[in-house]
Formats: structure tokens, C-alpha cells, sequence
């Protein structure tokens, strides 16, 4: 049924509507009263289906059942995904690609069932370097240019999202531009693989396939942890590439020593090349990743709204990239100019907001940030400086805690609700335009964040 409407809904949708928000859906549960319960893999997919969708896909239904319907939307939960739909690539992702071979038909067999296929876009043009990365992308740089003769193995490893698996992929298409025979993977298939050949009883198989390559690239190894089979035999697989003077490399989202329940001996090997980490971007890097992104977006992205993202989405990259993407999409399928005020309500959804940040805090870091008096807020001044740092203390509290309008009225000396909406509406409006407002604006929230 759910299918059947989808089909119907896709006819009734831009291509790119129905992408964005109408794939990744599942119908959950109907209940008696006609109650159709949809899961959308994000909270912006569910938000937008609410606010946007559900008069359409209500009718829709209501056409297949032919009764009335009412619906609810639902964040699916990781286990009602299907796997390859990970919540975190609904945005970002294309659709997987076949691994291309440099030599086309000429390709051996194995190559086309060994490993996981390369990411296009994952290259070193696309790779911005910065101080956080620039050792890692430095050695992927160096080994992809003279495999086996650079560092070997090389281990890169640092947090979530910071371009790991990037520069994995970026080293791959290098060396099959090279023709040399490339087998990226991450270790979680290495291991499933290995433990379907065990269980066929067809280890030599496994041997025989990884010990033929050039250049083995092994994603997230700190899965290996704990299991033993695999150590023993990826031990022997590294040591006879090794010996054979293949190259290898490997990533982790921690340094060796600290990958418990590793053997010692596969330690020493991973240390015994370079082992080197990437930080989380600083904010110049940021911006500039930002940039790039932008370009490759369908509408124009000003800069204001590449400073605000760079400043908000400080620890992860993949993140980044989500957020503008997110905000993008907001824009253009809600037919809404791309703003700052915008970008501010959906960053406001994607990030966690911290919940103790009360109304007290709002008034004294604003006070302190003018350098104005608590009184002088709480009073009936109208000089310019107090009233504006008024009206952001409004803006902030409505934005930043859970207080009610006239709860805040009321902590800022007794004022009514239409005056807090007025000064929130205010400021909304001028951070708009005026940048030297806007930073600081951010400078108090910054400040807020990192007390709470
Ligand atoms: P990791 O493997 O470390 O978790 P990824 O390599 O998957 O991270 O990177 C996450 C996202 O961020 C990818 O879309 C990647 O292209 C992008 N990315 C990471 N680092 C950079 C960078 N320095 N320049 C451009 N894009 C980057
Ligand atoms: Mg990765």
C-alpha cells in the first residue's frame, strides 16, 4: 500500500522534492481509526513532511484506502532503516557507485568483487587542507605518489567525520590511476568475509585474494578489536604484503596503543610506519570547506550564512557539509530566500541546544557583553545602547531557553509579551544585515553555550 501511494505521491512532486523527503519513508503501523504512522529517517524529514507534506500525502492515501486517513510522522529509529539508507548520508550521499577500473573491461575478475567501491568525489582536489589535517593529507600525498617507498604502513586515525575515509579513498584512485591493482575496505567487511570463508572452510580463498594486491587500504581497523581470527589472520596478511613490498594503510578513530583488545604484535606492526592524526578543523578550515561545498550547491550561499555554519558546527565535518546541505534544501524546496535568520532556525534543530541555559544567564551575559548594568535591562532606560542590549536579551531568551513570552517580559522588569516579540522580531531582523550585530549576538551565545 505505503508503495503504491509513494509511486502515486512521486507523480504529484518535483524529482527532487520526493528524493529529499519522500524516500527514506516507511509506513510503520495503520491503526484502527485509520491512523497511517510514517517514519522519516531525520527530524527535518519529519518536520518538513508535517509542516509541508501531509495535506498531499493524506489525499493520497485517502484515494487508496478511500476513507479518510490521519497521520503521524515519526523519526525511524536505527533499526527500522534498511542499512544502506544510514540517517547520516540521506543528504549527502549519492547513490553507491561500481568501482570503475582505470583499465576498464581489461580488469581482472577479482577486482570487481574485492573491497569496497571508491567514492568519486573523494579525491585530493577535493580535499581541503588545513592545519588540523595537513600531516595526514601530507603522508596520503606522499604514499599515493611512491606506494611502499613513503612510510608503510601508514596509519591515520582522529574523531568522526574529519576525512578519514576521504583520504583513503583519495590514495585508492591515485594508485589504480597507476594501475596498480587497489583494494580499499573497510574492516568490518574484512572480517565478515573472513568469517564466511572460515565457516565454508575457505580461508586459502581469502589468503589467496588479499595477498594478490598492490595496495590495501583497510577503513576503521579499530573493529578488529577483539576478534581473534581475524587479528591472526589480517597478522599474516600484512606480514607477507609487507615483506612483498606492498603498500598499506590503515585508518582508526584511535591511535594504536589505545585500540584495547589488540594483539601486541599487530600494534607494533601499525606502529611501525607513521602513524599520524587529524584535529578537528579550526574555523578557517571550516570556511573554506564550506566554500567548496557551496559551490556545488544549486543556489547561491552567501557568506554570512557560510560564517554562521563555520561558527556553529564546530567538531565534525561530515556535519558541516549536513548542515548547509540541510539548509540548502530548506531554501529551495520551501521557496524561501537562503538567510541568516534561515540558516539560524535550522542550525537551531540540527545542534543540540544545551537545556540549562536559563533566563538570569541571557540577562547577565548580555549585560556584560554591552557593558551595561542588569538594573539598567531590568529598568525603563531608553538610551540606545540599553534599550538594543534590551531587545537582544529578548531575542536570546527566545531563542536559547524555554521561557514563555511573558516569563520573559517579565524577568526584564515587568514588560509585556508583545514588547519581548517585538524586540525578538527586531533583532532577528537586523542580525540580517548588520554583521557587526550578528557577531555579537554569536559572541553571547558562544558564551552561554560554554557555560552551560
Ligand atoms: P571519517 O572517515 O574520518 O569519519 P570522512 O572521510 O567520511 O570522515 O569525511 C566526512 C565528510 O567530510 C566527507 O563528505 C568528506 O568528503 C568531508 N571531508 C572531510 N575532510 C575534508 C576536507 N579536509 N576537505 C573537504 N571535505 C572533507
Ligand atoms: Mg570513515
Amino acid at each position: 500500500l505505503w508503495n503504491a501511494a509513494l509511486g502515486d505521491l512521486q507523480l504529484q512532486m518535483a524529482p527532487s522534492t520526493f528524493d529529499t523527503w519522500m524516500k527514506g519513508t516507511q509506513l510503520l503501523d495503520v491503526s484502527d481509526d485509520g491512523t497511517f504512522v510514517i517514519g522519516a529517517p531525520t527530524i527535518y524529514a519529519v518536520e518538513w513532511l508535517q509542516n509541508r507534506l501531509a495535506p498531499l500525502i493524506a489525499q493520497t492515501l485517502e484515494r487508496h484506502v478511500g476513507k479518510p486517513v490521519s497521520l503521524t510522522f515519526t523519526l525511524l529509529k536505527q533499526s527500522d532503516t534498511p542499512p544502506p539508507e544510514s540517517t547520516e548520508d540521506f543528504f549527502t550521499m549519492p547513490a553507491p557507485q561500481p568501482s570503475v577500473h582505470p583499465n576498464g573491461s581489461k580488469s581482472p575478475e577479482q577486482e570487481e568483487v574485492l573491497g569496497d567501491p571508491l567514492q568519486p568525489r573523494y579525491t585530493f582536489s577535493t580535499f581541503i587542507v588545513g592545519a588540523s589535517n595537513r600531516l595526514a593529507h601530507a603522508a596520503a600525498l606522499a604514499v599515493a605518489e611512491r606506494p611502499a617507498q613513503a612510510y608503510n604502513p601508514l596509519f591515520i586515525y582522529g574523531g568522526v567525520g574529519l576525512g578519514k575515509t576521504h583520504l583513503l579513498h583519495a590514495i585508492g584512485h591515485e594508485t589504480r590511476k597507476k594501475g596498480l591493482r587497489t583494494v580499499y575496505i573497510t574492516s568490518e567487511r574484512f572480517t565478515n568475509e573472513l568469517i564466511a570463508d572460515i565457516r565454508t572452510q575457505n580461508t586459502e580463498a581469502f589468503r589467496q585474494r588479499y595477498r594478490n594486491v598492490d595496495v590495501l587500504l583497510i577503513d576503521d581497523i579499530q573493529f578488529i578489536a577483539g576478534k581473534e581470527s581475524t587479528q591472526e589472520e589480517f597478522f599474516h596478511t600484512f606480514n607477507t604484503l609487507h615483506a612483498a613490498n606492498k603498500q598499506i594503510v590503515l585508518s582508526s578513530d584511535r591511535p594504536p596503543r589505545a585500540i584495547v583488545l589488540l594483539e601486541e604484535r599487530l600494534r607494533s606492526r601499525f606502529e611501525g610506519g607513521l602513524v599520524c592524526d587529524i584535529a578537528p578543523p579550526d574555523l578557517e578550515t571550516r570556511i573554506a570547506i564550506l566554500q567548496a561545498k557551496a559551490e556545488t550547491q544549486p543556489i547561491r550561499v552567501p557568506s554570512q550564512v557560510i560564517q554562521l555554519i563555520a561558527q556553529r558546527v564546530q567538531s565534525n565535518i561530515r556535519e558541516l557539509e549536513g548542515a548547509l546541505t540541510r539548509v540548502v534544501a530548506y531554501a529551495q524546496f520551501g521557496h524561501q530566500p537562503l538567510t541568516v535568520e534561515l540558516t539560524e532556525r535550522v542550525l537551531r534543530d540540527i545542534l543540540d541546544r544545551p537545556t540549562n541555559i536559563d533566563l538570569d544567564m541571557v540577562i547577565q551575559e548580555t549585560a556584560r557583553h554591552f557593558g551595561v548594568s542588569v538594573e539598567d535591562l531590568k529598568g525603563k532606560s531608553r538610551r540606545k545602547e540599553i534599550a538594543l542590549a534590551r531587545q537582544v536579551a529578548m531575542y536570546l531568551a527566545r531563542e536559547e531557553t524555554d521561557a514563555a513570552l511573558a516569563a520573559i517580559g517579565a524577568a526584564l522588569g515587568g514588560r509585556d509579551h508583545s514588547t519581548v516579540l517585538y524586540g525578538h522580531e527586531k533583532i532577528a531582523k537586523a542580525i540580517e544585515a548588520d554583521d557587526q550585530l550578528r557577531r555579537e549576538v554569536l559572541t553571547i551565545r558562544e558564551r552561554l553555550y560554554n557555560k552551560s
